[in-house]
């Protein structure tokens, strides 16, 4: 039997990591979730309906972009995957369009998720709109004070915001809520942003991630006769980008997977989301794997200046490729991440989301041989990260 990093066992693990902790009354909802993907996801139906919306709603394929001066700083062939061209300016929406159509077929009229910066509240709101479904996201107060723009735009494309009002105020507390409402309206159809949450969720959003990879794959061939590169280098939040734009890559050995975390101030300086390195097993969001957490298991808040990347846990199939040594994880600060935020923009022309600023930080850190062909997977765009740097590049 041919074994493959994406394969789970029969409990939805990978490894060490994964399954589906959930309480036994939405144990037929993940049941009855991952019974639709397998037997919808693969139909010629929903592939020609899928890769339609990715194309003319999308915007797909995005470019794999020759990045001719950063290349020539860097003595390498550097190419960009363009996911910051995609509608709603990230990869976000590549996994809100395919869960949305297996909610539609599921026969689903309420969709609820959840935020933390909004990013995924956008991507679903979008989604729903698209399709004239209800659509509720669970949000943190705090965090709905500080994305107000994000927020405005889950309105206008008519979703209702619900504010969690408990614990921190935040994330893991927007998690909670969406939980408890799924408990309560079981056949309301849960989305989650990023390779995390019970299985059959990492192994469903990094399928429909995988789109990213599969045209890499094919945009390299085309550029350099070669179908892969030396090295893909990705940030990782939960890792739905990641998983994303390695998903073709894994069982390719030759090709080095680099996720790169947000170590905040400084790995040891208490404000860090630098998971793979401080964190320990436990459960989070319904899932076993590397989370941020005090003695007492409670979770410790993480923090990074991009708030994509502030999460205090990591995908199972990260924990599982980073402890195996598949994948490498690297750590950049928020200092690191600025400075390459500002590279970027002033060699290619193109202003990076803070979080993909991560991965571009990651250049200076990789031990790389002359030559060598490097993708680096552009999650987003900028525009949503100006506040941040019209406070950090004032005297520019
Ligand atoms: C949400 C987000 C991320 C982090 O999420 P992953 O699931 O780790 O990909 C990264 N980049 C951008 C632009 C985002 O919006």
């Amino acid at each position: 039997m041919s074994t493959s990093y994406l394969d789970t066992d029969d409990l939805g693990f990978y490894g060490a990591f994964g399954g589906a902790y959930v309480p036994e009354l939405l144990r037929p909802n993940v049941e009855e979730l991952e019974a639709a993907f397998n037997s919808y996801c693969f139909t010629e139906t929903f592939e020609n309906e899928y890769a339609s919306l990715l194309k003319d709603f999308v915007g797909r394929p995005t470019p794999l972009y020759y990045a001719a001066r950063l290349s020539e700083k860097y003595g390498m062939h550097i190419y960009l995957k363009r996911e910051d061209l995609c509608h709603t300016g990230a990869h976000k929406v590549n996994n809100t369009v395919g869960q949305i159509l297996l909610a539609k077929h599921m026969g689903k009229t309420d969709i609820i998720a959840e935020t933390g910066a909004g990013q995924h509240g956008v991507a679903t709101a979008t989604v729903c709109a698209l399709m004239g479904l209800n659509c509720i996201v669970y949000m943190g107060e705090k965090d709905i004070e500080r994305q107000a723009p994000n927020v405005q735009r889950m309105k206008m494309l008519g979703a209702e915001v619900r504010p969690a009002t408990s614990g921190s105020k935040t994330l893991k507390d927007a998690t909670n809520e969406a939980i408890r409402h799924w408990i309560n309206h079981p056949d309301s159809y849960y989305l989650i942003g990023s390779v995390v949450g019970p299985h059959p969720y990492p192994k469903i959003v990094a399928y429909f991630q995988s789109v990213i990879s599969k045209e890499i794959e094919k945009q390299l061939t085309e550029k350099t006769g070669k179908g892969y590169p030396d090295k893909v280098v990705a940030c990782v939040g939960g890792g739905s980008n990641a998983a994303g734009a390695f998903y073709h890559f894994f069982d390719t050995k030759s090709v080095e997977l680099i996720a790169v975390e947000a170590a905040g101030l400084g790995i040891d300086s208490g404000k860090s989301a630098a998971t793979s390195v401080l964190g320990t097993p436990g459960v989070l969001h319904g899932s076993l794997t590397l989370l941020m957490q005090d003695a007492d298991g409670q979770v410790v808040e993480p923090h990074s200046i991009s708030a994509g990347l502030d999460y205090p846990g990591i995908g199972p199939l990260h924990a599982h490729t980073i402890a195996t040594g598949r994948t490498t994880a690297i750590a950049i600060t928020d200092d690191e991440a600025l400075q390459a935020a500002l590279q970027l923009s002033k060699l290619e022309g193109i202003i990076p989301a803070l979080e993909s600023a991560h991965a571009l930080a990651a250049l200076d850190k990789l031990a790389l041989r002359k030559d060598e062909v490097i993708v680096v997977n552009l999650s987003g765009r900028g525009d949503k990260d100006m506040n941040t740097y019209m406070e950090k590049f004032s005297s520019l």
